[in-house]
């Protein structure tokens, strides 16, 4: 069957062979499976190695180095001595710099992959009668599926029935007003994907009301199937630091380009060396100069900080967020679920008229019959399944469910005896739902329930008395909702809100606590010592929220509540003034949301928001870090999101925040490691060349150093611990330059350093006979070589922490230590080593320069430490 959206509902369910109520069986479901195989979209082909390699051989740096081995070669071919060895060594670091390349890809790839399977969808379906949630590549055709604003739809599906639904599908047809859809709409014959409303589609967003359909497509066969190939946003996103690192990298290659022209125009001018000889050392001085590796300890850095979050139950849908996460200076955060443990439990109920009650009081008929109210205006449900009794639906409405059934009454009974007609669903704008339901005397019943202040009463017989019980509760931190009714004869023309949520009677009031969560209290204390401010946003009443927030610590003695009523009274400019006075805001709609975020953003905050429902979307998306709760969370809030926290816990992002600043960190110090080697790389040659002693090492030596010295152990500062005041200090400020607090004139010094300690070396070997031997160019040479290798293994443990390495122990990053034993072997080797010493232009020197070059390439962390030590002291 092509066309789903013109036979009459029926026959599609028995096309199926399923069932409207019950939906397939297990069996009947996995026999799908087999026949129509997995609900999701098929990859796109992966990019062959051949065009991964092609792609690296285009890169700037690989085609200086390829011009630097023409120049090597060409050399190799017209002198008479014929030394092939260089340019051989030069093509084996360009495909060592390729084989590093794509393997840095694809493990960025590989990340980026789990991230997304972590990203699944469930879904809602009836299978054998039962209503439950499934993974949404376990759909299948014949498939019952309920939809709920706020859900992704999974697969295309016809709808079965609905009340007031919309869908969002503007990733179909691009037009971004959602749609009403309605199982009763004509559909004309052709009619194009936005006209076919009698049907949802995969992919799209329930931005209202609710429905249950009948799956007809899944997978490819989808109409989001059909374009999925169009649909690649895995397209990897930078981050603003390494977009300002490409910047920088592209900089620093142009002094080194500089600098290469500057050694090559002193060598021959100046010194008269040949022009080749020359041309070679410049090339590969520009080469050996760029920060080649920094890119990618970046890459992995960050990767590393993603798989982190992950176990700390953080999952970053944009990896930008990581680093933006570092710098938050404040946290908006819901209070139901995120600092509360969303575990809602009645504790009060007050029958209009009568005396407050506690829930596990018996309660009198009318009692009962408030609790009924409050039950039918419910849409939560207790499933008795194998594994025990599984609530479906909302805490708030699951905590009377479950004291309905205390009392002995099930929601079957009173689904049988009064069925539900209508419903009017619950939205946090206006804080009530509404039901109609049918009575047995034939009469009809609305029933509203929802929040105190907001639920449109009439008939009220004390009013003062009610508003008093509801403070009462309220400041026990209490959520209060209340509840009111009427009877209709007949159902009225109009079911619209303003005419079923009229003339209602008050009923009644019940009481529920939902206790703060043990870790909240310790995390909003740990962001305060970051420097870090946290909000309390609520739907719920100010006092109760007042209670909580004092109770958690974020209300404190100078700070203020406010109410949504009062935000809306306030211009933009004075909530921006006075932002900072608020930590509570209750009663605030989502749209008040998108306010508060402004204003923090205009006093130059980085703000973290968090977000579970439809309408906050908007307020996700203009937060600089907007956090969507895994469990409670819409899928559009998820979509919304720069990071999914899959337990809703508050403590979970300050835990994220504490992962991002650790990621900032380390890619700082990568930036201090690197810069620091390769600008006295960049020193030594100008210094010397100027001096007239000619070039201190080759480029081939520059090139060894920069992948096995640098390289090497430059990879596993991405692994380097957390200082321990890393939630101590004030978040950095999203404008700083990366060289603030210090690190330029870090960077300046040791490059200083290292230039003079391999100058001395290069000079004592050069002109000064020591141990016996005739000082020659080679020898200063190999005591160059040496000194730079030597000292930049050292120096990672410099960078590694701002306290001393003695501290900190130079074990307590493993793979760092052992990839700085490995370069420091490799180095040592390539010296020592006859036939590898030859190739490199290196020689045999005594005991006594061997002493000195060991004692030169240790100043840099001796002068460090003390420098730490010093600045431990004041
Ligand atoms: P929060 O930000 O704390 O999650 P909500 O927007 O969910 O706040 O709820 C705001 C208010 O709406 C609550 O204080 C309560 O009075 C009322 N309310 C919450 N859930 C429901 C519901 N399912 N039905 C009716 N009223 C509700
Ligand atoms: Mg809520």
């Amino acid at each position: 069957m092509a066309n789903w959206t013109k036979p009459p509902i029926r026959e599609i369910i028995n096309e199926f062979h399923t069932n409207a109520q019950d939906g397939l069986t297990e069996s009947q479901a996995s026999a799908q499976l087999t026949a129509f195989g997995p609900n999701e979209f098929e990859e796109k082909k992966k990019e062959s190695i051949w065009s991964k390699i092609w792609r690296q051989m285009r890169d700037v740096t690989t085609l200086i180095l390829l011009i630097a081995a023409g120049v090597s070669m060409f050399l190799a071919f017209t002198e008479a001595s014929g030394d092939f060895a260089e340019p051989i060594v030069i093509i084996a670091i360009i495909i060592i710099n390729i084989v590093i390349g794509i393997r840095q890809e694809s493990s960025a790839e590989r990340s980026l992959e789990a991230l997304k399977s972590m990203n699944t969808q469930t879904c809602i379906v009836i299978r054998g009668g039962v209503k439950q949630p499934i993974d949404a590549r376990g759909l299948v055709p014949g498939d019952i599926i309920v939809l709920e604003a706020g859900d992704m739809i999974s697969a295309d599906a016809r709808i079965i029935e609905s009340s007031g639904l919309k869908t969002d599908e503007s990733v179909l047809t691009g037009e971004s007003t959602p749609v009403e859809k309605d199982e009763n709409a004509q559909v004309k014959d052709n009619a194009q994907i936005g006209d076919r409303t009698n049907m949802v589609f995969s992919g799209c967003l329930v931005t209202n009301g609710r429905a249950t359909a009948v799956v007809v497509a899944t997978g490819m066969q989808t109409e989001m199937g059909k374009i999925a190939a169009l649909l690649n946003d895995t397209k990897q996103q930078r981050t603003p630091l390494q977009l300002r690192l490409n910047k920088l990298g592209k900089n620093m290659s142009l002094i080194a380009i500089a600098a290469g022209i500057f050694v090559f125009l002193t060598g021959i001018l100046l010194h008269g060396d040949s022009i080749m000889e020359m041309l070679l050392t410049g090339v590969s001085l520009a080469v050996a100069a760029v920060p080649e590796t920094l890119p990618v300890i970046v890459t992995i850095t960050l990767a590393f900080g993603v798989q982190q979050m992950v176990k700390k139950h953080a999952i970053i849908r944009r990896i930008p967020a990581v680093e933006t996460l570092g710098s938050a200076s404040v946290i908006c955060s819901d209070k139901t679920g995120t600092l509360t443990q969303n575990q809602m439990t009645v504790k009060k109920l007050w029958m209009a008229d009568g005396v407050p009650v506690d829930a596990q009081d018996e309660f009198s008929d009318e009692e009962m019959k408030l609790l009924r109210l409050f039950s039918l205006a419910n849409n939560a449900v207790i499933e008795q399944t194998e594994d025990g009794e599984k609530i479906i639906g909302d805490p708030t409405e699951s905590s009377i469910i479950r004291l309905l059934q205390d009392k002995g009454i099930t929601t079957d009974d009173l689904e049988e005896k009064y069925p539900r007609v209508y419903e009017l669903p619950f939205d946090s704008e206006r804080k009530l739902m509404t039901t109609v339901n049918k009575m047995p005397d034939g009469r009809y019943v609305v029933i509203t329930k929802g929040a105190f202040d907001t639920i449109p009463v009439d008939s009220f017989t004390d009013c003062d008395s009610a508003q008093a019980v509801h403070d009462e509760f309220a400041r026990k931190a209490l959520r209060v909702m209340a509840a009111a009714y009427k009877y209709y004869d007949k159902l009225p023309e109009d079911m619209s809100a303003a005419e079923l949520e009229c003339n209602l009677k008050f009923a009644g009031l019940i009481g529920m606590i939902d206790p703060p969560r043990e870790e909240s209290k310790i995390a909003v204390e740990e962001a305060k010592k970051a420097g870090i401010r946290t909000v309390m946003i609520t739907g719920d009443h100010v006092v109760t929220a007042s209670a909580i927030a004092r109770e958690i610590g974020i209300l404190g003695e100078n700070d203020k509540a406010i109410t949504g009523e009062d935000l809306d009274e306030m211009s933009q400019e004075y909530l921006i003034a006075h932002v900072q006075e608020y930590s509570v805001y209750a009663r605030v709609s989502p749209e008040d949301k998108i306010r508060i975020v402004k204003a923090w953003q205009a006093n130059g905050k980085v703000v973290a928001m968090t977000g579970d429902g439809v309408n906050d979307a908007p307020a996700l998306k203009a937060a600089d870090v907007g956090v969507a709760m895994g469990i409670t969370g819409t899928d559009v809030a998820k979509n919304a999101a720069d990071m999914v926290i899959t337990d809703d816990n508050f403590a979970t992002i300050v835990d994220a925040v504490s992962e991002g600043r650790r990621v900032y960190d380390n890619i700082k110090k990568t930036i201090y490691f690197l810069l620091s080697c390769n600008i006295s790389e960049i020193l030594i040659m100008i210094v010397a060349v100027a001096l007239g002693w000619g070039a201190p090492v080759v480029a081939i030596q520059l090139l060894l150093i920069n992948i096995v010295a640098d390289g090497i152990p430059g990879f596993s500062l991405s692994r380097e611990k957390a200082d321990d005041d890393i939630m101590l200090r004030p978040p950095v400020s999203k404008k700083a330059s990366i060289f603030a607090n210090g690190l330029g004139l870090k960077i300046a010094v040791m490059s200083v350093i290292f230039t003079i300690t391999a100058l001395i070396g290069f000079y004592i070997g050069r002109f000064v006979p020591i141990g016996g031997m005739v000082p020659s160019y080679e020898a200063g040479q190999t005591m160059a070589f040496v000194i730079l290798g030597y000292s930049s293994v050292v120096h990672i443990f410099n960078v590694r922490s701002t306290k001393s390495i003695f501290k900190i122990g130079f074990l307590s990053n493993k793979p760092l230590f052992i990839s700085a034993s490995l370069s420091f072997a490799i180095v040592t080797l390539f010296a020592l080593i006859p036939p590898l010493a030859t190739v490199f232009y290196l020689i045999p020197l005594s005991p006594l320069h061997w002493l000195i070059m060991i004692l030169l390439s240790l100043v840099p962390l001796f002068g460090i430490e003390i420098y730490k030590a010093f600045k431990r002291f004041h």
